[in-house]
């Protein structure tokens, strides 16, 4: 039995930046309470290795304005590497928080993209999932950066610039975004495109079509929330239609008895799960082979 682990796998280096920021400041600060808000990268064995070492993800359903109310004064707050709405800092300072910004460099950049086209007085349409951190964060900009699933169905009524400034979440699906910028420049024929899916998210779904063709089966390795490991899925899904592919978070859900008459698999793993995650599962698949 021969498995093939994909390249890249482990952190990106957004998840790699935010996981050291907040380890580092725990160890400088050990007597300090700290605090992620929402989760600081979407891996269930990341946010339980945080938990051990001090630091507490607060991510439950109630507001992010409310969370940090009930946070003690004084604490150390991380905000995530999916950016956040920049008001929240306010509110946090006036609680005397220390505030420690994980956000990631590439959903930084994208931001002040948008920022600068609000600038130019361009009406922005955004491309995201409905109610991810990022796209939370970006749409919080401004009332004119526009969530494109909300305007979709009637985009000419609501951007009223022949020139709006089109941008996107860093981990979607390149394939399914060149189909919405498709549909967008039909509506808009002037719109000014900034793609801004991050190199990270493409070489990993570039990845899959690489795949050898003798695979008979596919583990897509990530967080249950994470954005970018739920596009490899659904990539996954589609490229091979007729393989079985799974998405676990760890060894534990490999059940050998559907791996039974099967000769090859491949393990490919999303931007926020831990290598070691990823190569215990080499070893499962290669102990039951
Ligand atoms: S997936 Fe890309 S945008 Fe997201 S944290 Fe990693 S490098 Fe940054």
């Amino acid at each position: 039995m021969k498995t093939y682990l994909s390249n890249p796998s482990g952190y990106c280096q957004g998840v790699q930046r935010a996981i050291a920021l907040a380890m580092t400041f725990k160890k400088q600060n050990p007597n300090k309470e700290c605090f992620v808000l929402g989760a600081l990268v979407h891996n269930e064995t990341v946010t339980n290795e945080l938990k051990r070492y001090g630091i507490n993800s607060i991510d439950d359903n109630r507001s992010n304005e409310d969370k940090i109310k009930s946070l003690p004064n004084g604490c150390c707050l991380i905000f995530s590497a999916h950016g956040h709405d920049k008001k929240l800092e306010d509110l946090a300072k006036s609680k005397n928080i220390n505030i420690l910004d994980a956000t990631c460099p590439i959903v930084e950049l994208a931001r002040k993209n948008i920022t600068n086209a609000l600038k130019f007085n361009h009406q922005v349409i955004y491309v995201g999932t409905p109610n991810h951190p990022e796209t939370i964060g970006m749409l919080s900009i401004d009332k004119e950066v526009h969530l494109f699933n909300d305007i979709m169905n009637n985009m000419k009524e609501v951007i009223k610039d022949e020139k709006p400034f089109v941008s996107n979440q860093t981990t979607l699906s390149i394939y399914e975004l060149d189909n919405i910028f498709h549909m967008i420049k039909n509506n808009f024929p002037k719109a000014i495109f900034q793609d801004e899916i991050c190199r990270e998210t493409k070489l990993r779904q570039e990845a899959i079509k690489k795949l050898p063709n003798d695979v008979d089966v596919v583990f897509i390795v990530g967080g249950k929330t994470s954005s970018n490991t739920k596009k490899l899925y659904e990539l996954a899904k589609t490229h091979f239609s007729t393989l079985r592919i799974y998405q676990i978070l760890d060894e534990s859900e490999i059940d050998p008895a559907n791996l039974k008459g099967l000769l090859s698999a491949a393990i490919i793993s999303g931007a926020s799960t831990p290598l070691q995650e990823t190569m215990k599962i080499k070893v499962k698949l290669d102990e039951i082979w």
